[in-house]
């Protein structure tokens, strides 16, 4: 986002060994951590932090048989992508083109195109900042729904995570494809279910609605999309409302609120996917939060839902 301050410490993790000094070294100087991968869905406020990144540089990927890989936390997340397309697996491929590392996909359980990585994860390595010991969660234990996980609720902060073991499915992808990447395949003519293949129509889908990170700052969707309860569907129909089951058209809500395109204190509501906000011109967390608290009024003004932000702040929710 190409906001927020400077960090006193930051302590890369290249090996198991690694994570243990690391941990031995806060708790010895009792310093409040963040684990951090790439920094795509992160950012800082203006005061900085005053304790240690832990940067997962962790690679490596192996390949076990029967579908199963273990990958290291700090492999890109779309390099992982494109080694499973390749080799003729399906179950990431609507995941293709998601900045970061392959440790933060479980953390909000990174999902696009009607798939979520909970739906191929086994389970989890990591390294236990509690109890100082390294530990496997099982799928089970992870708690995963829509952009939530115990990794990003009630264990935040606790688990470092070294590496994600995945069960992929040899062969075509099956099932129905999501509206919108349906879409796409008819008007260009595809009706192949080459995992590969589909991995590519959503890259280039992406392509032409999300700013590319190394070119406009932005946190992807900077807001989670509203859910309502099975009870409250009927009335979405009637306010004329869209939605996909529960899951509310929040991107529609912004736009509808008047705010697509809109420029908020050097941040701008993407034109093209009302839910991203793209950097500009702002240079601090507080312009931030002054154009996060506009948009959200207007849309509660108008539509009466409250807007949660999906990014994560250092040294706010994790000491
Ligand atoms: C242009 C753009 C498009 C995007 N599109 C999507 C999308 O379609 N779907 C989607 O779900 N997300 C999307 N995102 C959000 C982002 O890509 C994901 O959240 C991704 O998982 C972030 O990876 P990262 O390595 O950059 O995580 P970071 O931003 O570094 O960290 C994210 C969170 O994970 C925690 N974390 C990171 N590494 C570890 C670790 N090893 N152990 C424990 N905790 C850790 C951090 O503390 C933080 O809470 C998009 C972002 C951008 C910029």
């Amino acid at each position: 986002m190409q906001i927020g301050g400077i960090s006193k410490y930051v302590i890369e993790i290249h090996t198991k060994d690694d994570i243990v000094k690391a941990f031995n070294f806060v708790r010895e100087k009792n310093l409040p951590f963040y684990f951090l991968g790439a920094g795509a869905n992160t950012f800082g406020t203006d005061e900085g932090f005053s304790g240690a990144i832990i940067l997962n540089k962790i690679l490596g990927i192996t390949e076990i048989p029967d579908g199963e890989f273990n990958v290291s936390g700090g492999e890109k997340w779309d390099d992982f992508v494109s080694f499973i397309v390749e080799r003729g697996y399906s179950g990431v491929e609507c995941l293709a083109g998601i900045p970061g590392t392959v440790g933060a996909a479980p953390v909000q359980n990174i999902g696009a195109y009607g798939q979520e990585v909970k739906d191929t994860i086994l389970s989890v390595e990591v390294f236990d900042f509690k109890t100082g010991k390294f530990k496997t969660l099982e799928k089970a234990e992870c708690d995963f729904s829509y952009r939530h996980s115990i990794f990003n609720s009630n264990e935040r902060g606790r688990y470092f995570i070294l590496s994600v073991n995945f069960k992929l499915k040899k062969g075509e992808v099956e099932g129905e494809l999501y509206n919108s990447l349906q879409r796409y395949l008819d008007e260009n003519g595809i009706s192949s279910r080459d995992p590969k293949i589909i991995a590519e129509a959503v890259r280039k889908i992406r392509d032409s609605k999300l700013p590319k990170p190394e070119e406009e700052a932005s946190s992807g969707s900077f807001f989670k999309n509203v859910y309502v309860s099975e009870d409250k569907v009927a009335e979405l129909d009637e306010r004329g409302i869209p939605h996909h089951g529960t899951k509310v058209n929040t991107g529609w809500l912004i736009e509808n609120a008047g705010l697509k395109g809109k420029d908020f204190y050097g941040f701008k509501v993407s034109d093209k996917a009302a839910l991203v906000l793209i950097n500009e011109s702002a240079t601090s967390y507080s312009d931030l939060e002054k154009a996060v608290e506009e948009i959200s009024k207007a849309v509660e003004e108008k539509f009466g839902f409250s807007l949660e932000q999906e990014p994560n702040v250092i040294g706010l929710e994790q000491k």
